[in-house]
């Protein structure tokens, strides 16, 4: 099955609002595969809407909007799409009845006139259960069997509607047919993408039937394989084949897969040792510790930190030596391994990472420029440290140092 989906506001065309809509969309439908032939927005007038969705319709006799079903003026989603269909819009008594009941108990209110139009659905259309907000969806269907399934804006409401009533809908039409699309995510750390890139092709065998994506990002390298096509033993199959090949080439920098985040992954292996982790930040401020702690329950583990922000705090609180920063500056080795052994002191901890360097723009020297890290771990009173030349903007330098604080502790409990 190929459809189409049009997602409706002006909000999206002007770039305040992410389409996370058709992201969603795009994904749940592949998992049943479905193919999302077309992704199209549109503002929000009738004429735009009806351009869009009747142009989808001619394609593919299947399409999905998302938007405009709300009760404010400036939803016309149903009108516009029951005058492609060439069907008037009548007053359904019972989700009337169904919405005026809703607001005497939840709100204790009279339903505003405004809502009222909620009520108004195409001729023949079929209401798709909303159990996260008042506006139902609506599925519009012609005696070709051509298809529109209208789904409200709202993120939680449409992802709601769409697993609890337009895919058991949509499973049903496919009838066993249609493939899912499978894939598998690798993710890694402190290798390039065109190194992975080399040791691919350099696998004797290749990976075998599945496509390979590269997706650097400031964690690392993710590889998604993904199979099309195929039932999905089948894909499975190949999906877990291309994954041992894969790993057996990127080693030790893999890490997790799918959406594994690497503080999880080290606070699991903390936990597993019985270890407890500090951290001394300065140019990332937080980053770190704030990473660490996203995690939940990652208290049995993370005792602390300092924000050593400033030198008199890398001095006083962490007990760096005064002519050590003055001789060496802040960012340096010396300077970063005593910020971990002095935190970890501080704190009592089995573990401390320390980061100092140069997030920029500004505070570059040639000796030093804009992107130099220092990162030291302490693990038990014996200190490791390496020095990283970052690339990217101060948030992606920044992001990237925490990363790898963390896959240096991940390293050193794996050994
Ligand atoms: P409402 O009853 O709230 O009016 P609606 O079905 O009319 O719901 P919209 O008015 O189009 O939906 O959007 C409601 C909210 O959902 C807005 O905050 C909007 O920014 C957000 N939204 C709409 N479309 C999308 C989308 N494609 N991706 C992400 N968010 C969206
Ligand atoms: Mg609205």
């Amino acid at each position: 099955m190929r459809i189409e989906v049009v997602t409706i506001g002006d909000e999206l065309l002007l770039g305040f609002t992410i389409d996370t809509n058709a992201a969603h969309l795009a994904r749940a439908l592949a998992a049943e595969g479905i193919e999302v032939a077309r992704r199209t927005t549109c503002g929000d007038t009738a004429a735009s809407i009806a351009d869009a969705v009747g142009d989808a319709l001619e394609r593919t006799g299947a399409v999905i909007t998302t938007g405009g079903l709300g009760p404010t003026s400036d939803d016309l989603t149903k009108p516009s799409i029951a005058a492609l269909f060439g069907r008037e819009m009548v007053l359904d008594e019972e989700h009337l009845a169904w919405m005026k009941e809703r607001w005497r108990t939840r709100f204790q209110r009279e339903l505003p006139a405004s809502n009222r139009q909620q009520a108004m659905l195409p001729r023949g259309a079929h209401k798709l259960v909303n159990q996260h907000g008042s506006a139902p969806g609506i599925w519009l269907e012609d005696e070709q069997g051509r298809w529109v399934a209208m789904l409200p804006g709202v993120p939680r409401e449409m992802r709601g509607m769409l697993a609890d009533t337009l895919l058991p809908l949509l499973r049903e039409r496919l009838g066993g047919e249609g493939w899912p699309v499978r894939s598998l995510t690798i993710r890694t750390t402190g290798i390039g993408e065109s190194h992975i890139a080399d040791l691919v092709t350099a696998i004797p065998d290749g990976l075998g039937d599945v496509e390979l994506a590269y997706l650097p990002n400031a964690d690392g390298t993710d590889l998604r394989v993904t199979v099309r096509g195929a039932p999905r033993p089948i894909a499975d199959a190949r999906l877990a084949l291309a994954a041992v090949r894969l790993r057996s080439v990127v080693g030790s920098h893999a890490y997790g897969e799918d959406a594994t985040d690497l503080a999880a992954v080290v606070l699991d292996l903390c936990r597993a040792q019985g270890l407890t982790v500090a951290v001394a930040e300065s140019c990332t401020g937080g980053l770190l510790g704030a990473r660490l702690t996203d995690i939940p329950g990652s208290s049995d583990v993370v005792r602390g930190g300092v924000i050593a922000y400033h030198d008199d705090i890398k001095r006083s609180v962490l007990g760096v030596p005064a002519d050590v920063l003055r001789e060496h500056g802040a960012v340096s080795e010396p300077v970063v391994r005593a910020m971990a052994a002095g935190v970890r002191i501080l704190t009592g901890s089995d573990a401390a990472l320390a980061i100092t360097g140069i997030a920029g723009p500004g505070g570059g020297s040639e000796a030093k420029p804009v992107g130099t890290v220092w990162i030291a771990l302490d693990f038990q009173g014996e200190v490791e440290s390496r020095r990283f030349m970052m690339i990217g903007d101060r948030a992606e330098i920044r992001h990237r140092s925490a990363q790898a604080a963390m896959e240096m502790l991940r390293r050193r409990l794996q050994r």
